[in-house]
């Protein structure tokens, strides 16, 4: 039996109109227009791509969206004087900066100098922390796309076997808190972990999150078992193009899983719609407005 093929595309475009429905209530009930800042540095291809592609969204979703082009050699202070600048604009309630930044620039200074209450990739200290200790948070996108996937196959993850393979601030350890929230229990392993195929072979709920092709084998998955592949790997073609591939060997593992998220069409999906979801969570908060319905 092959696995359920969990469609990333259905559910992220259905997560978007809801947004966007919560948008048009809020500009409606509460004159509240929420907008999102996307601050990106010099000009790498992939990070104009996921640039366009969040202003794209931003905007249909009914949402203000502000794009900030620097260049490559933009200074830290200039950098800092900017996010100091849309900190204080009441116009905008999410601030981005895209990842990675230029070698001069320093990452973790950059991050902190965010609103935590702005910081929709939810990698501020704050944020990070206040997730840790089970608070509300603003969580990172992707893993948020995660949990949101996993739930379209199991309402309830209580009382599952998750193990979450990679331990980024980005993926593996907001996904860890964001599964311990959800009461399943959770092994975190990364490039130090022995005998992972072991690991996993306990797993009800496998998240890959290492940027290595197809590394996680149809061998490793324990039959029925839920797959969520977050990687995203550019392997060559022989037509000199590239094709996009996941950390788990997919066409073995749909053989054993129950479900599985295809790469591309699974998480990728998600990351852009859950930052939607955030920049509309922090638009509220910000405002002093209950939670949304999304
Ligand atoms: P990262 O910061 O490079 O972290 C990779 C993690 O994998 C590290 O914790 C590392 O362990 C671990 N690792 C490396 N080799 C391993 C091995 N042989 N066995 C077990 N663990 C190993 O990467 P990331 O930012 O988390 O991204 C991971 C993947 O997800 C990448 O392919 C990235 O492109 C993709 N991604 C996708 C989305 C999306 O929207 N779908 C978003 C973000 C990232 P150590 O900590 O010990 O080094």
């Amino acid at each position: 039996m092959t696995a359920h093929i969990i469609d990333g595309k259905a559910i992220a475009a259905d997560l978007r109109a809801r947004v966007a429905g919560e948008v048009a209530r809020v500009k409606r009930e509460h004159g509240l227009l929420p907008g999102l800042a996307v601050v990106l540095v010099g000009n790498d291809p992939a990070s104009e791509v996921y640039v366009r592609s969040k202003h794209r969204e931003t905007q249909a979703a009914g949402m203000a969206s502000f794009e900030h082009k620097l260049p490559a050699n933009v200074s830290q202070s200039d950098l800092l004087i900017l996010i100091d600048r849309l900190n204080v604009d009441s116009a905008v309630h999410g601030i981005l900066v895209q990842l990675p930044l230029p070698k001069h620039l320093h990452t973790e200074t950059i991050i902190n100098a965010i609103d935590p209450a702005k910081d929709v990739d939810g990698l501020h200290p704050n944020n990070a922390g206040r997730l840790a200790g089970g608070f509300a948070a603003l969580a990172p996108c992707t893993p948020l796309g995660c949990i949101i996937l996993t739930k379209s196959v199991h309402p309830s993850l209580e009382g599952m076997n998750a193990i979450v393979i990679g331990r980024s601030n980005l993926v593996g350890r907001p996904l860890l808190q964001l599964l311990l929230n959800e009461n399943a229990t959770v092994t975190i392993a990364h490039s130090r972990s022995r005998d992972l195929a072991k690991l996993c072979a306990q797993a009800d709920l496998v998240y890959a999150a290492v940027g290595k092709p197809e590394m996680v084998r149809g061998d490793w998955i324990k039959p029925g078992a839920t797959v969520i592949d977050v990687g995203i790997n550019r392997l060559p073609r022989e037509d000199g193009k590239t094709r996009l591939v996941g950390d788990v060997a997919f066409a073995e593992a749909k053989e054993v899983a129950g479900a599985i998220t295809p790469v591309p069409g699974g998480v990728g999906q998600m990351t852009v719609a859950c930052l939607l979801v955030n920049t509309l969570r922090a638009a509220c908060a910000i405002a002093g407005l209950p939670k949304p319905g999304v």
